[in-house]
């Protein structure tokens, strides 16, 4: 009942734009949008546990591309997570949850970064420590100090400030189209020089596009990663496939903080729902 309530709100919400509007006007949309956590604390938390909501990040600068977040909007979406309740956790915080060996915060993110641009170092790293956030960068190996790519001193920096650089694999190829050959390598060599240029176990993956499938996952598996990444739109819990974890991005819309927000809030009940923002 409380869920077809909800439902019947977001649906009039989602629908009736003046509505949302008057929820969230635009001329303070650029300044500030007021917290709904309690809405937040209802969907979150279910009979299942909680729900982890992995953002998806690509970029942080002024591009005019979907995959691009500005930064002045990349710097309001982490106020607008500290402020509503949310915490930022770390890799292993969410496998151990998953695993059923550690808690969680109450709200928890998990924030994680695709392909290892500059501007993640340049632009988003002295955002997320202004907020006392640290992240997830998944890097493509071979494309590391490459132009307009991150390079390894940056990368040890971040590392050093507690991020987690993880795995993208070694060329960004789609895994679905290449051979087993192929396919272990890019998964045992990303993994292998991370970890010598890092100094530190790689233990995630991201699927390039996230494409995957189940003999795919094994040989994640196989080569001693311990979860991976999709781009499954969806919130993370006890009940996902380890190997196959949903992830919410985050897109440069007409109204980017609007869409932040909505994915926030309504992605377990859409998603339960079979529905999809765009
Ligand atoms: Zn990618």
């Amino acid at each position: 009942m409380k869920k077809l309530f909800l439902l019947l709100t977001i649906t009039i919400t989602l629908l009736c734009g003046g509505c949302y509007e008057s929820l969230f006007p635009p001329e303070k949309t650029a300044e500030r949008i007021e917290p709904v956590s309690d809405i937040a604390d209802e969907i979150n938390y279910t009979e299942k546990g909680a729900k982890i909501l992995v953002l998806n990040y690509h970029k942080v600068d002024h591009q005019e591309i979907s995959l691009s977040v500005t930064p002045e909007d990349f710097d309001r979406q982490l106020r607008y997570i500290r402020d509503s309740g949310y915490h930022a956790i770390s890799m292993d915080d969410m496998y151990n949850a998953i695993a059923g060996t550690g808690e969680l915060p109450p709200n928890p993110v998990l924030i994680t970064f695709d392909d290892g641009y500059k501007d993640n170092y340049t632009n988003a790293y002295p955002i997320l420590k202004r907020h006392g956030f640290k992240a997830t960068i998944f890097v493509i190996s071979d494309f590391v100090g490459r132009e307009n790519y991150m390079n390894w001193d940056e990368l040890r920096a971040m590392a050093k400030d507690g991020f987690n650089i993880e795995s993208h694999t070694a060329t960004h190829e789609s895994l679905t189209d290449i051979s087993d050959e192929r396919l272990e390598h890019e998964l045992a060599h990303s993994k292998k020089k991370i970890e010598e240029e890092i100094g530190r176990e790689v233990n995630f993956l991201a699927y390039p596009t996230g494409a995957y499938n189940l003999h795919i996952a094994q040989k994640v598996k196989d080569a001693g990663y311990k979860a991976a990444f999709t781009v499954k739109y969806g919130n993370t819990d006890v009940n996902s496939n380890i190997f196959a974890l949903e992830r919410v991005p985050v897109f440069h819309t007409e109204n980017t903080m609007k869409s932040f927000v909505e994915r926030l809030h309504y992605t377990p009940l859409l998603v339960s729902q079979g529905w999809q923002l765009r």
